[in-house]
């Protein structure tokens, strides 16, 4: 059954906090715009995001490697960036009703999108988050909290490279917390205040940029048509020419069709030689690289990917979001999410509560199971309730110690997404599951 679009962001905003996937954070107090919380499914699936990534981005290459940095850095990185003074949003204000929106967010800039009165001038306003490093007043140092990850790479740039092996090309990745004061945060995950990001940056020598530029951008289109369900709704945007700063060539987003329309989802960039060498200027040190095999010594030019993990986890969820109405009349609502961004791979169920004997052996193969992965066990009494929740949290399978189990060591074991069932020997679980997995 296909969910209309417009009900759709509200669907998975209902489902994510009825299954403990996402709250808005602080909602007790009311909650602040653009601020969520992980619950307890949420937080294994968006570890689950994060580990498929760093497998395929790091552990399975040899030439990346990962860092974790801070969030406050020495307040020049922001400067040298150009964050402080070009990190800006043009925020203007109904006059009748007193919204406010961002100005290039807007389809008409005359009138305002909600009541349509008159907009008040542009005010430009920097959405770096200012805090201060230091207690004793007269010695605070203003520092920020970082809008981007990616600049923790730069910084880290040359220990890398004294300290461990890496020759040109590589890559440094990183995940890791960013912050913006968002004018207008909206859509759920899509556009919040603080996120996270994944970031690649790819060093390479000048003259091979544009063949490097042309693989992450690949690359990265691959990657993620292997997690959607409908790779149809993602695809390029190329950056216009008057959109390109001006040490970029080229410059692509990779982009999701969203129920508001075609969204950013990640963006493949080519950052030349601008950040180290503003880096280098403002720090005064030499970020070049030297080639030991030729001697050459230069900066290298950067391919970025930088990606909004949030944001991709959001559309993952929209992407996954089904309903379906069963041969009784009801609707079945399910997460189709790739088994390996699933919570709990496998749920374990004794049919009924009150028989100790079931419970008891469904208990034993959760415990056994639980050392290799992410499972869940319920005993609680509808079987059919049982099935509802793990639909709604994606779980592919769900395993049933019923009557036949306590006769032939089987459980029966329930697809999600067919709802078909299949007898499994108790002592072959753990092999079936990991073929269905690998
Ligand atoms: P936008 O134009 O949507 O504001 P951007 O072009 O400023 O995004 P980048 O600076 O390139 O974004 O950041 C890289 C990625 O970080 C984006 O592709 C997006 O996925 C994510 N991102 C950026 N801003 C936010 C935000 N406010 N909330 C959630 N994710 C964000």
């Amino acid at each position: 059954m296909v969910v209309n679009s417009d009900d759709k962001v509200q669907k998975i905003v209902s489902l994510c906090k009825r299954r403990g996937i996402i709250f808005q954070n602080s909602e007790i107090y009311g909650g602040v715009q653009g601020f969520y919380d992980y619950g307890p499914i949420g937080s294994l699936m968006k570890k689950n995001w994060k580990d498929l990534w760093i497998k395929d981005n790091v552990q399975l290459r040899s030439d990346m490697v990962l860092i974790d940095g801070t969030i406050i850095t020495h307040p020049k990185v922001w400067e040298a960036s150009g964050h402080v003074t070009n990190f800006t949003d043009t925020m203007v204000e109904c006059k009748k009703c007193h919204k406010r929106f961002r100005l290039d967010l807007l389809d008409d800039n005359s009138q305002c999108p909600e009541c349509g009165g008159p907009l008040t001038e542009g005010r430009k306003y920097n959405i770096l988050f200012e805090t201060e490093i230091g207690v004793i007043e007269g010695e605070k140092l203003p520092a920020y909290l970082r809008g981007e990850a990616c600049q923790t790479i730069y910084l880290d740039f040359k220990n890398i490279v004294d300290s461990t092996r890496v020759k040109i090309p590589f890559g440094i990745a990183q995940i890791g917390k960013a912050f913006r004061n968002e004018v207008t945060p909206k859509n759920f995950l899509y556009r919040t205040r603080e996120f996270e990001q994944w970031d690649i940056q790819y060093f390479v020598h000048p003259k091979e940029m544009d063949k490097w530029y042309e693989y992450w951008k690949e690359n990265r289109m691959t990657w993620y048509q292997k997690y959607f369900n409908q790779p149809d709704n993602l695809r390029f945007r190329q950056h216009e020419k008057d959109e390109l700063v001006f040490y970029a060539q080229k410059a692509f987003d990779i982009e999701y069709q969203a129920p508001w329309g075609w969204a950013e989802m990640e963006g493949i960039h080519w950052r030349s030689d601008y950040d180290l060498t503003q880096h280098s200027k403002f720090s005064g040190q030499d970020l070049s690289y030297i080639d030991q095999s030729t001697n050459e010594r230069y900066i290298p030019w950067i391919v970025e990917s930088s990606g909004g993990i949030d944001r991709s986890f959001f559309f993952l969820l929209l992407d996954a979001y089904q309903e379906e109405k069963t041969k009784s009349g009801d609707t079945r609502t399910l997460l189709k999410l790739n088994p390996h961004l699933a919570a709990y791979k496998l749920a374990i169920f004794p049919l009924a509560a009150n028989k100790p004997e079931l419970v008891n052996l469904a208990q034993k193969i959760y415990t056994d199971l639980s050392s290799k992965y992410s499972v869940d066990f319920d005993d609680s009494n509808n079987i059919g309730k049982k099935y509802r929740r793990q639909d709604e949290i994606g779980t592919p399978w769900c395993a049933v110690v019923d009557y036949q189990s306590l006769e032939d060591n089987t459980v029966s074991i329930r697809d999600r997404d067919t709802m078909a069932q299949i007898r499994v020997k108790i002592t072959e679980i753990d092999s079936w599951l990991s073929k269905q997995l690998n």
